[in-house]
């Protein structure tokens, strides 16, 4: 070997040894001057501390020989950011194409090119997402949590439950669980793209949601007309997912059932617009469908400031993100503040501690506080008085593990 290629060697063995090393070992200290706690209230010159992978104390001037100090002050520090609604498997495949089985690329291609998804997820300060799903999610979770695959921890529903008489229903929602399954995703309308109209009737509803929640998994459908989403709620699912046609009737029922919501602000329609020539002939993806999504961007905004403006409504964050959203999960945050009128600290409970709720991890994940897991993030400003600060996320620890630090403007 010679000498450049024994330096180039010993540098490699640095950079990929040391995160191990010194995040997982050694206490951390993150020195904060603004930290927003995933609750609702902002934190000031406060320290958190960091010991094996979790939070255990958030306070003033930590000290703790042998600690290593890294220094967020100047930044805004937040709990890392949760998308409970993503399709970490769909890309753009190498001719520019959205991926569809029989395109050439091999089943090892597409996991790569998942692979990177993730990664450009974590690296947008996404710490933690649901993915509403597809089968290979399953092994994507599962290298991220123990084969060291740089990504956001993953819940996923693998394949979809999108028809079948009622015992097939609850015999499929057995089977899901058997392959792995943390939720169960079921489709009781259309596509936007396809009217968005009921697509299962209430006593398949009955049957998935009853049988998902007698296994102990939570219920997600997939329903945008007002009359799929009041089937939904009222057989007792766990979420509703994009509701771009509920009326306040339905924002109503939800809030009084308790049941989650999550409808999207703009980036998965204006995803699809800006990508049109990539997705353009696949399925439904035609003049007819790029037009409903046209239309359904005003109303979803309506939407959601409907829903912001419900009592007791519980709303969750989830962007839908699809091939060319991946580690742009954050633009809803800045549609649901700048274009539907919600608070940017209700923004950003949304995207942490209540997301965290909804997935049953409300006691672990999307707070800064003694206890949590240290997934935590900064941003370059303050998302406070301005939201597109969580554009530029700056340093991302999951886990305990610094995954980014770029450093910010005036830092050295
Ligand atoms: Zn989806």
């Amino acid at each position: 070997m010679n000498r450049s290629l024994v330096a180039i060697a010993a540098l490699c063995a640095t950079l990929t040894a040391a995160p191990a090393a010194v995040a997982q070992d050694a206490a951390v200290i993150l020195r904060t001057s603004v930290a927003l706690d995933g609750r609702g209230a902002s934190l000031t010159n406060v320290d958190v501390l960091v010991e094996h992978g979790r939070i255990t104390k958030v306070a003033k001037a930590i000290t703790l020989s042998g600690a290593r100090v890294i220094d967020l002050r100047g930044r805004t520090v937040l709990p890392g950011l949760i998308d409970v609604h993503t399709h970490p498997t769909w890309y753009f495949n190498r001719q520019g194409r959205y991926h569809t089985t029989g395109d050439g690329d091999t089943p090892l291609q597409a996991m790569l090119a998942a692979s990177a998804n993730a990664y450009a997820t974590l690296s947008a300060g996404f710490t933690t997402i649901q993915s509403l799903g597809a089968t290979e999610d399953k092994d994507l979770r599962d290298w991220i949590n123990t084969q060291g695959v740089p990504g956001p921890r993953i819940i996923t529903s693998l394949q979809a439950i999108t028809n079948g008489d009622p015992d097939r229903l609850r015999q499929l929602v057995q089977q899901r669980k058997q392959q792995g399954a943390d939720v169960v995703k079921i489709f009781a309308s259309a596509s936007i793209r396809d009217g968005g109209k009921q697509s299962m009737t209430d006593e398949q509803l009955a049957a998935v949601c009853g049988e998902a929640k007698a296994q102990g998994l939570r219920s997600v459908v997939h329903a945008h007309s007002a009359e799929s989403v009041r089937a939904a709620v009222n057989a007792g699912c766990s979420q509703v997912e994009h509701g771009v046609f509920v009326t306040q009737a339905e924002l109503d029922l939800m809030a009084s059932k308790g049941t989650w919501f999550d409808p999207q602000c703009s980036l998965v329609f204006r995803n699809y617009l800006d990508n049109r020539a990539k997705y353009d002939g696949i399925g439904n993806y035609n003049a007819e469908g790029f037009a409903s999504m046209e239309r359904a961007l005003p109303l979803a905004a309506e939407g959601i400031r409907k829903a912001v403006a419900t009592k007791n409504l519980k709303m969750v964050y989830g962007t839908d993100a699809v091939a060319g959203a991946h580690g742009r999960n954050a633009e809803d945050i800045l549609c649901r503040v700048q274009t539907a009128g919600q608070k940017p600290m209700d923004a950003i409970v949304s995207a942490t501690s209540l997301n965290a709720a909804s997935l049953g991890w409300g006691a672990t994940l999307g707070a800064l506080a003694a206890g949590y897991e240290a997934d935590i993030i900064a941003v370059d400003g303050n998302p406070l008085t301005d939201i597109t600060a969580v554009r530029r996320v700056s340093f991302v620890m999951k886990g305990g593990r610094v995954v980014k630090d770029d450093g910010h403007p005036g830092s050295k």
